[in-house]
């Protein structure tokens, strides 16, 4: 028999004391949601089961403890870090469920920098991390625009991508080892070495699992030098996608390791950019490193835009300044609610990623697709997209969308707006080849998946969970049907 709610909270306080098992309703409301249903939380409307309780986990121990008892009673649970999940990874649709809070998990744990890595537990905010690294002349290279909201478990259960992917890499390749603990309490760690080759590589069921297979308690990952000195900065206002994308391939193909490497479209680039962009697309690279690296990466750049004299270079001190104003902190995000408050105004994102062949078609599809059929398109006040991390292969799409919310609850705002227009960027992307590869985590996007090669993801974590969690007590988020 299932255990009630009051049983389940005692015996949580008898795990780990009382203090640090929380039952206000107004932090189990805010704990039953993430910022998938920021309208919704605005207004103060939680539809979803509230959790039972949220635990404010101490150590290793605790989270072994408190997993053991889920799993023995069948309780479902939601990991958690720095909760700045966009994508329902933070959501359930199971009653009595238990919140693992980790972010009092929050030591640094070693600076290490003969082997250039660092450990942290998973409740360390990449901005603490990374500050402390920068103290000393170091950085992780990871740079999400959350980075002063989210925590390092979180980063690693969304496979988080930075800024400077495009030199550094995103978050999977950048971690070196792991602890985790698995649902009947047992503590794997995984240890730091350069590389492994016995097999598939076991960090790869940790990295990404979005809280669906196991708890991250804590996480090693590489360290770079830090040399801000010899940062250069390049923008260039030109008149259409096309050209951009081929210059960024141009940059990938012969070599060159910008950090950042960012196309926006006129609608996207004139939203950051309105003092320059002048209704134009808008290109942008950093180059850094070493003196000589970053010299040649920036020269390397230059000679390539030359062959395109269409694109027009702005003073790279506008660039500067962009930069310097990348990060969303508590700040941003308080001021966004007061305005969707004030203008019933809301923007979204949906990453996508294609070949160099594709992209530009995938980028014009969606876009024409959603002026011309979504039936409320009328209510779209932006959209638009950049590309923001390239590869030699090809690059991704950020597809970014602004709708003003009318004559909607919240439940009818995600079903009137948010879900169809993800649909039809999910449907478009992969009708022409391209994938789903939302940095945030993949969470709600499950909803328009097919039965095809992005279906099967889904199935592959379903198969995972039979072997590591065979009573299926971790989160895997709002599963909506999958589509035939
Ligand atoms: C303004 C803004 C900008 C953003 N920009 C970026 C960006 O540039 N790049 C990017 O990648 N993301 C971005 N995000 C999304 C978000 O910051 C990332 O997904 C981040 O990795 C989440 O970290 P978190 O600590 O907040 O995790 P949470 O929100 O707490 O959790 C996220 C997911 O991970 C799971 N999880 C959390 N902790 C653990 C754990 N210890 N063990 C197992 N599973 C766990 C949760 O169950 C959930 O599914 C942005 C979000 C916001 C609000």
């Amino acid at each position: 028999m299932s255990l009630t709610r009051e049983a389940i909270v005692e015996k949580l306080k008898q795990i780990v004391g009382s203090e640090r098992v929380i039952t206000d309703e107004k932090v189990l409301q805010k704990n039953s949601i993430d910022r998938f249903r920021k309208y919704a939380d605005i207004h103060g409307i939680f539809t979803l089961p509230l959790p039972a309780a949220v635990v404010k986990l101490a150590n290793t121990q605790q989270v072994s403890d408190v997993l053991a008892f889920l799993n023995k009673n069948h309780i479902n649970c939601v990991p958690r870090t720095g909760s700045s999940a966009t994508e329902g990874g933070l959501e359930t649709v199971v009653a009595n469920s238990v919140v693992l809070d980790g972010s009092e998990l929050n030591q640094v744990i070693n600076i290490d920098i003969e082997n250039m890595q660092a450990t942290a537990q998973c409740g360390v905010a990449l901005e603490v991390l990374e500050n402390k690294l920068r103290a000393k002349g170091y950085t992780t290279g990871h740079s999400p625009q959350s980075k002063p909201l989210a925590q390092m478990g979180g980063l690693v259960a969304t496979r988080s991508i930075g800024q400077f992917s495009t030199l550094y890499g995103a978050i999977e390749d950048m971690v070196v080892g792991l602890e985790a603990v698995f649902p009947d309490g047992t503590v794997t760690r995984i240890k730091n070495v350069p590389r492994r080759a016995a097999g598939p590589d076991i960090r790869h069921v940790i990295i990404g699992n979005e809280g669906a297979l196991c708890y991250i308690t804590e996480v090693t990952v590489k360290i770079f030098k830090y040399m801000p000195e010899n940062n250069l900065f390049y923008g260039y206002i030109l008149d259409n996608m096309k050209t951009g994308f081929d210059i960024l391939r141009e940059v990938m193909v012969e070599g060159y390791r910008p950090s950042i490497a960012r196309l926006y479209d006129a609608e996207d680039g004139s939203q950051h950019f309105t003092h320059f962009a002048d209704g134009q697309c808008v290109l942008i690279f950093m180059a850094e490193g070493a003196k000589e690296i970053a010299r040649a990466t920036g020269n390397g750049i230059e000679t390539i835009v030359a062959r395109h004299p269409e694109c027009k270079k702005v003073d790279s001190k506008l660039i500067e300044t962009w930069f310097n104003n990348l990060n969303w902190g508590p700040d941003k995000v308080a001021a966004e609610r007061v305005q969707i408050m004030k203008t019933k105004n809301m923007g979204f994102t949906t990453e996508v990623s294609g070949d160099w062949r594709s992209i530009n078609k995938i980028y014009e599809s969606v876009i024409h697709r959603i002026r011309n059929e979504f039936p409320h398109a009328d209510d779209i006040t932006m959209l638009g997209g950049h590309s923001s991390h390239s590869y030699i292969n090809g690059t991704n799409m950020y597809f970014v969308y602004d709708y003003n919310v009318v004559d909607c609850s919240p439940q009818e705002e995600i079903d009137k707006y948010h879900n169809p227009l993800n649909k039809i960027i999910v449907e478009e992307t992969i009708k022409l080849g391209g994938s789903m590869v939302h940095h945030h985590g993949i969470g709600k996007h499950r909803v328009h998946w097919t039965k095809d090669e992005h279906g099967s993801a889904y199935y592959i974590l379903k198969a995972l969970k039979e072997v590591y969690d065979p009573n299926g007590i971790m989160n895997i988020g709002t599963i909506y049907p999958i589509e035939s």
